[in-house]
C-alpha cells in the first residue's frame, strides 16, 4: 500500500478532522510565502513593513511597498487544488475544519464552510480613526495609504507581527485541534506561534498528525508522524481520488 492509500484510509476513518494551512499551500496560486526561496522575505525586511510598529510608524510606507502588492497578488489568486482538495473532502462527507494562516481568502472561495482565519484576512479593511469595517474590493486602492470617508488610514483585518490574535480565534483552533482524530498540516513551515502550536495540541489529544509539504519543517520528526513530501498541488489530487476511492469500498462493505 503506498503512502497515499495509507493517509486516505486515515481519512476515510476519521471522524473529525483539522487542517492547518500555511503560505504554501496558496503558492501554487500564484502567492508567495514569506519564508524561503522566492519568499517575500527576500525583498521585504519584515521589521521594516510586517510589524504593528512599522505600520504605525509609517502607513503609507507599508501600504505602498508591501500591502499594495499583496492585495494586487490575492486579487488576482484563484484556489489550488489544495483549496480545492480540502473543500471537496467536506463535499464527501467529512467533517473537516481549515485553520489557517493565510489572510488570502482562498479556503472560502474553494468551497471550505469552517475556516478559521488565525491571522485574520485582507478582504477587510479597517480605520484606525473610526473603526469602520469595509470590504477590501470595494475600496480605492489608486491612492495608498487608503483612507476612511471620515478622513482616517484604512488598515488591513489582518494579524501583524507584534499583535494578538483575536481570543475566540485562538479558542475555536485549540478546541478543533484537540478534538480532531487527524490533522493534517499544509504548506507551514511551523515557526509561527500560537498556530504552530496546533499540530502539538492535536497530538497531545491522541491525533495523528500529517503533514504535506515539498521539505522538512519545524515539526517534522518531532511532532508529525508523517511527512508527505510534495507540494500541495501534486499531493492533493491523487490523495482526494485515493479517498473517494476508500470511502467506496468502506460504502461496499470492503
Ligand atoms: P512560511 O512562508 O513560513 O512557510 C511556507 C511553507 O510552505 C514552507 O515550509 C514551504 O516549504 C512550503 N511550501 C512551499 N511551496 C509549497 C507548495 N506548493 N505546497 C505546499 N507547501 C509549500 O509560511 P507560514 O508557515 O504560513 O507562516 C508565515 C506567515 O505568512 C503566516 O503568518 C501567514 O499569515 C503569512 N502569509 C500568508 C500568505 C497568504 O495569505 N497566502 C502569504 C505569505 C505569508
Amino acid at each position: 500500500m503506498t503512502r497515499i492509500d495509507r493517509l486516505a484510509r486515515r481519512i476515510a476513518r476519521a471522524g473529525r478532522i483539522a487542517v492547518l494551512t500555511g503560505a504554501g499551500v496558496s503558492v501554487e496560486s500564484g502567492i508567495p510565502p514569506f519564508r524561503g526561496r522566492g519568499g517575500l522575505w527576500e525583498r521585504f525586511d519584515p521589521m521594516e513593513y510586517a510589524t504593528i510598529g512599522a505600520f504605525l510608524n509609517d502607513p503609507g510606507k507599508v501600504w505602498r511597498v508591501m500591502l499594495g502588492e499583496l492585495n494586487g497578488l490575492i486579487m488576482r489568486a484563484r484556489p489550488g487544488a489544495g483549496h480545492i482538495g480540502l473543500a471537496k473532502l467536506e463535499a464527501l462527507g467529512k467533517s473537516v475544519t481549515v485553520i489557517t494562516q493565510n489572510v488570502d481568502g482562498l479556503h472560502q472561495q474553494a468551497g471550505s464552510s469552517a475556516v478559521i482565519e488565525l491571522h485574520g484576512t485582507f478582504a477587510r479593511l479597517r480605520c484606525l480613526n473610526c473603526g469602520a469595517v469595509s470590504a477590501t474590493a470595494a475600496t480605492d486602492l489608486g491612492i495608498l495609504p487608503p483612507r476612511c470617508p471620515c478622513g482616517g488610514i484604512l488598515r488591513p483585518a489582518c494579524i501583524f507581527f507584534g499583535e494578538e490574535i483575536l481570543p475566540s480565534d485562538l479558542l475555536r483552533s485549540r478546541q478543533a485541534s484537540a478534538g480532531c482524530d487527524l490533522m493534517l498540516v499544509i504548506g507551514t513551515s511551523a515557526n509561527v506561534h500560537p498556530a504552530a502550536l496546533m499540530p502539538l495540541v492535536a497530538k497531545q489529544a491522541g491525533a495523528a498528525v500529517v503533514e504535506i509539504n515539498p521539505e522538512p519543517t519545524a515539526l517534522t520528526g518531532r511532532i508529525s508522524d508523517e511527512l508527505l513530501c510534495g507540494k500541495a498541488g501534486e499531493v492533493m489530487p491523487p490523495l482526494l481520488a485515493a479517498v473517494q476511492a476508500t470511502l467506496t469500498d468502506f460504502g461496499r462493505g470492503a
